[in-house]
Formats: structure tokens, C-alpha cells, sequence
């Protein structure tokens, strides 16, 4: 198994499959993972194999390394299209989170006016009202949502708490038409459980909770790097396609990142 953890608070740009140029923010630990998911698919690895670092950086750390970024980007990176904040685990369980999210997007208009300002979360937190609020505030709330089925989402993310789609789907009423939905499609078997989040029934029940939370736009993909997890599926561009077409049919947009 091979993973990947960001060492620095502010890292790359990388070139993202579905975000362009990014220039990422790590909110959780530099050496160790931090997520209350512990999804089998995670680049960051599994949760039980990067605890010993508990160290977040402060906001002034955050709000430092990202300044001095953007301040020389013209001199270093050149144009960025997001600053992204993703890194090892879920940005959200940053206790200032909300603090440093008004910092970022004060540092955008001042040093990268064309630039987005996007998180990508697992949505758990969305019912705390200034994780709500902050992420209301940026351009891309990018919230995964994997399967509309609770086991299904036991077996694929494992929630580490009372993890509940009706719950999340409740909580997600004040992002419609303001949100990025993402999903992950990918089958295999893990721990003894066959799962497949591309059969009839599953996709059927999806296309229900996108209609219910009406995203802005819906990023499907499939597992591109190494798994913690082995016996992990891709799924093909052509199955997204024909996902998608009904959902394209009726409006939505939405890219496909094989
Ligand atoms: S939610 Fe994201 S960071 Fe957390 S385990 Fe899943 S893929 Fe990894």
C-alpha cells in the first residue's frame, strides 16, 4: 500500500482531474491522517495508520504559509484556479475552520481575484452552523455523498459516528442549486462484503437524493491512485456516462473523471 500525506500546511499546485490548477491547504496534521470518515478508497491511507502526529496548524500558521504563497505567485506558481482545502482528512474537524475559511477568501480577493475558494468535505459537519456558514461562503462546497444507502456508506466511507443519509440530506436543504455533490464509483469486496455502488438499485436511489439536494453540479469519479483497501474496482468512463445521461437529460451538470 501506498499513500500519500501533504507535509506542508500550503502545498503544490497540483494539477487536479477535476479542480485544474490548485493550490492546496492542509488544515489536518502534517504527518498523520485525520477524517471521521476512514473511506476504503482514501489516499491519505486508513486512520489507524497515521495517528501519531495530532498537531494542527493555527490559524496564524494557515493564514502565514498561505499569504506568502499567493503574495509571490506571480514570481513562483504563476495562475492558480482554486485554492483547495482537502489534504489529510476533513478540513471541517479544524476547530477554527470557519475562521480560517474568512481568512482565505479575504487573501483571494486581495492576491488572486480569478481564483475559487473550494473545500472538499464529507459533509458530516454541515449541521454545525458556522461549518454551515463557512461553507456557504465559498465558491465550491464540494460534498461527497457516495451511496444513498446507509450500509452501503457503513462498508465504502465508514463513518467513525451515527452516520445518517436522511440526516446529511436534511442538512444539505439550505446548499441547493449551491453545492458540488461528489461520488465515488467503484465495486469490490472488503472485510468479506461485496459492495457495488453501480448496480440498478444503487444508482436508482442516488439519482433520488440528487433531485432531493439539487447540487449545482456533480462530480462522479473512480479510483485513480493506490487503495489502503485492496480489491478495489474501477469503474469504466462509458458506465459514468450512462449514469449520467438521465440526470444530464433533465438538466444537471456534471463531470466525469475516470
Ligand atoms: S472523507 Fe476523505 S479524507 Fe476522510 S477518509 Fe474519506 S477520502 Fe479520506
Amino acid at each position: 500500500m501506498s499513500t500519500i500525506l501533504f507535509n506542508e500546511i500550503v502545498f503544490g499546485p497540483v494539477k487536479s482531474r477535476r479542480l485544474g490548477v490548485s493550490l492546496g491547504v492542509n488544515l489536518l496534521p502534517r504527518f498523520g491522517k485525520w477524517c471521521n470518515f476512514d473511506c476504503i478508497y482514501c489516499e491519505c491511507g486508513f486512520n489507524k495508520d497515521g495517528k501519531e502526529d495530532k498537531k494542527l496548524p493555527s490559524v496564524v500558521e494557515v493564514s502565514q504559509s498561505l499569504a506568502e504563497k499567493l503574495i509571490n505567485l506571480d514570481k513562483t506558481i504563476g495562475r492558480i484556479d482554486t485554492i483547495t482545502f482537502s489534504g489529510n482528512g476533513e478540513p471541517t474537524m479544524h476547530p477554527n475552520f470557519a475562521e480560517i475559511i474568512s481568512i482565505a477568501l479575504e487573501l483571494r480577493d486581495k492576491y488572486a481575484k480569478e481564483a475559487k475558494v473550494s473545500v472538499l468535505t464529507n459533509g458530516s459537519r454541515i449541521g454545525i452552523k458556522d461549518v454551515e456558514d463557512a461553507l456557504l461562503r465559498v465558491d465550491n462546497a464540494i460534498i461527497k455523498i457516495d451511496s444513498a444507502f446507509d450500509s452501503s456508506v457503513q462498508i465504502i466511507d465508514r463513518p467513525q459516528f451515527d452516520y445518517s443519509i436522511e440526516k446529511i440530506i436534511t442538512n444539505l436543504l439550505p446548499f441547493k442549486g449551491r453545492f458540488v455533490l461528489q461520488t465515488m464509483f467503484l465495486r469490490g469486496r472488503f472485510d468479506g462484503e461485496l459492495f457495488d455502488n453501480t448496480t440498478d438499485r444503487e444508482v436508482k436511489a442516488w439519482y433520488e437524493v440528487v433531485k432531493k439536494t439539487e447540487p449545482r453540479e456533480i462530480m462522479m469519479y473512480t479510483i485513480d491512485r493506490e487503495t489502503p483497501a485492496q480489491g478495489l474496482e474501477k469503474v469504466t468512463i462509458e458506465q459514468m456516462n450512462r449514469i449520467a445521461a438521465p440526470l444530464i437529460d433533465v438538466g444537471f451538470s456534471i463531470t466525469i473523471s475516470g
